[in-house]
């Protein structure tokens, strides 16, 4: 018995205990972040690639760390999401951005649409609803210019109460788009039963695009099919002038990348205005 006891605390070596303490320790930092806000949203452009004009903006967050420093959204979310703090954090993330984007319009800048990564937590019968329109009545942003990202495992999970959230965010005026387009499966069936606006082939499918004839001819006929169902398609992550040309040839209008702009503050948004944004 005192053997088999062994074994069974050699289960935990000191790398899982030193990670589980770290684990802890971050979730405690999380919670604890949201009370005092700690984080802010940098902002990238999707171009409209016809005439070089911004078309919207995606808010993305970041988390200012006391102590750590500036902390990226893949070190955090995952974890926000499993504990359900993802449902505040959220919150905050669509007010901010609606108030800034409005903030934006009230200065004269031409408007455009402000995007918004929803997670699959924080879809919630009865309450998904109310937050946005909490959120849109409260920076008296139009709802034509809020955009909502959900990507395809929300589609995959899409019981019949998440799909009548989306069909009553479509009467509002909310957009929807569909991010990372691509990387899940069954994909096309859930584009019939939800009402999309836009795919965003994932940035996978752009990376190679100039040199491989497959990732080329994916995106072609993702590009094809989305625009027969009258949907816009933004390519993400164009780093290069090659991979604009490809896409360019293949009819993409949106783009989304290095490119054109790294997410940034909103301090730095303000004078790219001197572009002027597409209505
Ligand atoms: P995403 O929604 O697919 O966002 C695109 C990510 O790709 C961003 O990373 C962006 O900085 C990065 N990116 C943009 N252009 C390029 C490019 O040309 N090359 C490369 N290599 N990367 C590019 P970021 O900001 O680190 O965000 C990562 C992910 O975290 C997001 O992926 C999204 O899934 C999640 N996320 C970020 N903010 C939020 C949020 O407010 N709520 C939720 N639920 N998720 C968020
Ligand atoms: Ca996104
Ligand atoms: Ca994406
Ligand atoms: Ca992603």
């Amino acid at each position: 018995a005192k053997e088999h006891g062994r074994n069974n605390y050699q289960l935990y070596t000191p790398e899982m205990n030193t990670k589980a303490v770290e684990r802890l320790s971050l979730e405690n930092s999380l919670r604890k972040a949201i009370e005092r806000e700690e984080f802010v949203l940098h902002y990238q452009p999707k171009v409209n690639v016809e005439h070089g004009q911004i078309s919207c903006m995606e808010a993305l967050v970041r988390w200012q760390h006391p102590t750590l420093g500036v902390v990226p959204p893949a070190r955090f979310i995952p974890l926000a999401e499993e504990t359900g703090l993802i449902v505040p954090l959220g919150e905050w993330v669509l007010r901010t951005a609606c108030r800034q984007n409005k903030e934006w319009q009230d200065i004269g800048y031409p408007p455009m649409q402000i995007a918004v990564n929803l997670s699959p937590r924080q879809l919630q019968p009865g309450k998904t609803v109310a937050m946005v329109e909490a959120a849109l009545r409260d920076s008296r942003l139009d709802p034509h210019w809020l955009v909502l990202e959900i990507t395809e495992s929300v589609l995959m999970a899409g019981d019949e109460a998440t799909v009548e959230i989306f069909r009553y965010l479509e009467r509002l005026g909310v957009q929807i788009a569909i991010d990372d387009f691509g990387i899940g499966y069954s994909s096309l069936y859930y584009l019939k039963k939800f009402p999309v606006h836009t795919l965003k082939i994932d940035r996978s499918f752009i990376r190679d695009i100039a040199s491989n004839p497959d990732d080329e001819a994916i995106t072609s006929a993702v590009i094809s099919m989305a625009h027969g169902l009258n949907l816009k398609v933004v390519a993400e992550g164009v780093e290069t002038v090659d991979q604009l040309e490809v896409l360019r040839s293949l009819k993409c209008r949106y783009m989304q990348g290095y490119l054109f702009s790294r997410p940034m503050p909103a301090d730095q948004v303000v004078p790219m205005f001197g572009r002027a944004a597409e209505s």
